[in-house]
């Protein structure tokens, strides 16, 4: 059976690492006799919208809901189109309509790469946070009330509902069940917001009571955010609302170096609808068109995806080839921003080769 995967460059870097991504699916495709069948949209991009009016044609659910999975590169170019039409016309909508419910990102230090935490090696930081993706926080439910006045109210709510909390956590606690710690961690703030972060710790306790071998802690969100940058090997499953989950899904990655390689992948467990797997990084318009745009954020998002789909092993010698690339430290190979001299082709090549060699 083959897996249909709909691929979206979007815009900047966007359209320089997607190839370097596809490169590597391919050769680890080929090694693990997978059958991958890519098709290509121009829709999703900055130029898209300034030639038609919008980020996607209106029959843009109709065209990707069969797909299997979505493979998206960067969107955004606020020269030309403001940010909050580009990533809500088109990120936001994919996630909300094919209800990827789940935002994961791995943390994981890797070799030959200096992060900001001193003294950390690989090994040292190796986790996963899993933001809650539809609800809680980032309602549109409020108000104002005696607006330009000096009596001003402003109002926003926070919504979480049973099923949307516990889905959350039933993923994150499978997902911790998987690994060899078996550890999880839940973001909470409940000395300060008193009515749904307690529900939040309530539900967790009761997912918990269900998955007696996995260890769980949980600290006030203030000081996991200190604790990821003193202590980030005590992590290994992080768990968290839209709000804290977005918040530590930035320090994460940002704690185990550049930018240039984090992956994320955000996930309708179901398969109900495509799942997508895109970089963390955005389309960084300061150095696209250079070619010197680090491509593992992509690669590694491929992996995640190919995970997802059933393959682990493949994912594994994925993730594997990116750590043999830069153990090497090969500064012909690397891109500028991890220390190199290389190029996005040169570092997508040596990767690629390294699967097939
Ligand atoms: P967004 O608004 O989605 O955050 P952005 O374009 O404002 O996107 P990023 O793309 O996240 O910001 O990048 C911030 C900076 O990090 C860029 O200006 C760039 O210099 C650097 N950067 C980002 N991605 C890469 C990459 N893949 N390789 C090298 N440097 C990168
Ligand atoms: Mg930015």
């Amino acid at each position: 059976m083959s897996h249909r995967i709909a691929v979206i460059a979007g815009d900047g870097i966007g359209t320089e690492v997607i190839p370097e991504g596809l490169r590597a699916l391919k050769a680890v495709a080929e090694r693990f006799d997978i059958a991958l069948e890519f098709q290509t949209f121009d829709f999703g991009s900055c130029d898209y919208y300034l030639e038609h009016g919008k980020m996607l044609p209106d029959d843009w659910f109709e065209q990707l809901k069969d797909f299997d999975a979505l493979f998206y590169g960067a969107v955004g170019w606020p020269e030309k189109v403001p940010d909050h039409i580009s990533l809500w016309g088109s990120l936001l909508q994919f996630r909300r309509r094919f209800d990827q419910y789940i935002n994961l990102r791995p943390c994981k230090l890797m070799p030959g790469i200096k992060g900001p935490l001193a003294g950390r090696k690989p090994g040292d930081i190796d986790f996963y946070v899993v933001r809650e993706n539809t609800e809680g926080e980032y309602s549109s439910v409020g108000g104002k009330m005696f607006e330009g006045t000096e009596r001003e109210v402003v109002i926003q709510d926070t919504i979480m509902t049973r099923t949307g909390v516990d889905r959350v956590l039933k993923y994150a606690f499978e997902l911790a069940a998987t690994r060899p710690r078996k550890k999880l961690t839940s973001a909470t703030k409940s000395n300060g917001i008193s009515i749904t972060m307690p529900y939040w710790d309530e539900r967790v306790e009761a997912m918990a009571a269900g998955y007696p071998e996995i260890a769980v802690d949980k600290f006030h969100i203030d000081i996991l955010t200190a604790n990821f940058v003193l202590h980030p090997d005590w992590f290994d499953v992080v768990v968290g609302s839209n709000l804290f989950g977005d918040i530590l899904s930035d320090l994460g990655p940002a704690c185990t170096g550049t930018i240039g390689i984090a992956p994320s992948a955000n996930i309708n467990p179901e398969g109900n609808f495509p799942s997508l797997f895109e970089p963390v990084h955005g389309s960084a318009p300061d150095i696209a068109g250079k070619g010197i745009a680090n491509p593992i954020g992509q690669i590694w998002s491929g992996a995640m995806m190919l995970e997802h789909l059933g393959h682990q092993e493949a994912a594994d010698t994925l993730v594997k080839a990116i750590e043999a690339v830069l153990e090497s430290g090969d500064a012909q190979l690397l891109t500028p921003d991890i220390g190199g001299k290389g190029t996005t082709q040169s570092l997508g090549r040596a990767i690629a080769e390294h699967i097939t060699a």
